[in-house]
């Protein structure tokens, strides 16, 4: 029988939650004797090569090929783990929601005290993804099954909430577990 699969994405995040998976450090072996990881940055899968059982998001959305990702991960995974505060809220890629899009990149690109930048041109190559308006968290693109709180998580309430969803069981996260930080 072949093993439930799971995909992670990595998208307006540091790396730090995708961290917190490989700091399953011995466990991840276990958890790989029970699932195979597919598309993903851990294994530099591009495409999905099956249906997944669990998707698992690091970061929120600031761009448009991050939505494109959220959605194509939605389509393709039965259940969606939201991990950490950037992908739960948007956290630090979300202080710009402050001002305009125009007034961030402007300061970034332009008026910023250590930019140097003479051609006084804000960076607009086709192959850049075009940045949302505003920063805005997965759930509010598409469905979200579970959500793992922290920044970044704690590693023991990934793995608690991994199993229980190969297990077809609620998931049941004690206190310590859930980091608000
Ligand atoms: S929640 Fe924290 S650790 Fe995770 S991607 Fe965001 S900043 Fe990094």
């Amino acid at each position: 029988m072949s093993k439930p699969k799971i995909a992670t994405v990595f998208l307006g995040g540091c790396f730090g939650c995708h961290m917190t998976i490989l700091d399953l450090d011995e466990k991840l072996e276990t958890l790989t004797e029970v699932i195979e990881f597919n598309k993903s940055p851990l294994t530099d899968i591009k495409e999905f090569g099956e249906r997944c059982k669990i998707g698992i998001i690091e970061g929120g959305c600031t761009n448009e090929d991050n939505v494109r990702v959220l959605q194509e991960l939605r389509a393709n995974c039965d259940y969606l783990i939201s991990m950490g505060e950037c992908a739960i809220q948007g956290d630090i890629p979300s202080l710009r929601n402050t001002v305009s899009l125009r007034e961030c990149m402007e300061e970034a690109f332009l008026n910023g005290i250590t930019v140097y930048n003479p051609q006084k041109r804000i960076p607009d190559d086709p192959e850049l993804p075009l940045l949302l308006e505003k920063v805005v968290p997965c759930h509010q693109v598409v469905d979200i099954d579970y959500f793992i709180p922290g920044c970044s998580p704690n590693s023991e309430a990934v793995w608690k909430t991994i199993n229980a969803i190969l297990r077809d069981e609620p998931v049941e996260l004690e206190y310590r577990l859930l980091k608000y930080d």
